[in-house]
């Protein structure tokens, strides 16, 4: 079974058609399910649970919760292949306001990431990284993938390496730390149950790789941590993007299993 569990609908807009676009494209490329995951920032809801309000005022959408809900739930009754997600950023301090809006609808998974360091949205543009000490970045943002995976508000991590993006890295006399940090997000996720997810994302970014670094995915199998399988389209044609080489990727890292979820549990499934 092949699974696509992260896209956006932002671009297109709460609507059937648009949904049916990312439909269409699963099915052309040999994926059974898709998870719709639209960033919680973009409904009103959910939108200051953020806390970066210039960020939400530019960017929101301003959909709402009950037209997502409807609209995925009508998708399903009619028999498409679609699960209720979301992408709720991990805001620190906030946990208590993040669980009970998750709390109060039928998803049937959450991603949680992180984006932010402080008031810094990292993966937003590559010019905002002039002059960072880049290993501080690196602490910061694992300190606060510890944290989000911790919190077992989530059912799965998503692009868990995504301080990557734009291709800055720590020094390759620095991996030992980089291994120790990607070694504590498998533990913190084997210890609370929480999913890995392996992303074909960041071979479309600067830094060109899958997420996560195949590091993380061979201490993950060996603590029996299990993933799920993304594309994180934000555009109907990236649906199923690269998945023969993910799909191999993730079978070079050991798993031959993905997950399935429904109503918050999941259940693996044979891979491919
Ligand atoms: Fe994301
Ligand atoms: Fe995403
Ligand atoms: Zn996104």
């Amino acid at each position: 079974m092949l699974v696509d569990y992260h896209m956006h609908l932002e671009r297109g807009g709460l609507t059937r058609e648009y949904l049916l676009r990312f439909v269409e494209v699963a099915r052309q490329r040999g994926v059974d399910e898709i998870g719709i995951t639209e960033h919680a920032y973009n409904f009103v809801e959910a939108a200051p649970l953020l806390g970066q309000p210039w960020y939400i005022e530019r960017y929101s959408s301003g959909f709402r919760m009950d037209d997502y809900i409807a609209l995925l739930e009508a998708a399903r009754a009619d028999g498409l292949p679609v699960k209720i997600g979301i992408e709720m950023d991990y805001v620190p301090g906030r946990e208590e306001e993040i669980g009970r809006f998750l709390a109060a609808y039928p998803f049937d998974f959450v991603i949680g990431s992180v984006h932010w360091i402080d008031d810094w949205g990292f993966d937003l543009d590559p010019a905002t990284w002039q002059g960072r000490d880049v290993q501080e970045a690196y602490r910061r943002y694992f300190e606060l993938a510890e944290r989000a995976i911790r919190s077992g508000l989530f059912d799965v991590f998503g692009h868990p390496d995504v301080i990557k993006v734009f291709g800055y890295r720590l020094p390759p006399e620095n991996r030992n730390e980089l291994e120790e940090y990607l070694a504590r997000l498998a533990r913190a996720a084997a210890e609370t149950g929480t999913c890995l997810e392996i992303s074909s994302a960041g071979r479309r970014k600067p830094v060109g790789e899958f997420y996560p670094d195949p590091h993380l995915l061979a201490e993950a199998r060996r603590l029996g941590v299990p993933v799920t399988l993304a594309s994180d389209a934000h555009d109907p044609e990236h649906v199923g993007w690269a998945y023969p080489d993910l799909v191999r990727f993730a079978r070079e890292n050991g798993y031959d299993t993905v997950t399935v979820f429904e109503g918050r549990r999941g259940r693996q499934v044979p891979l491919g």
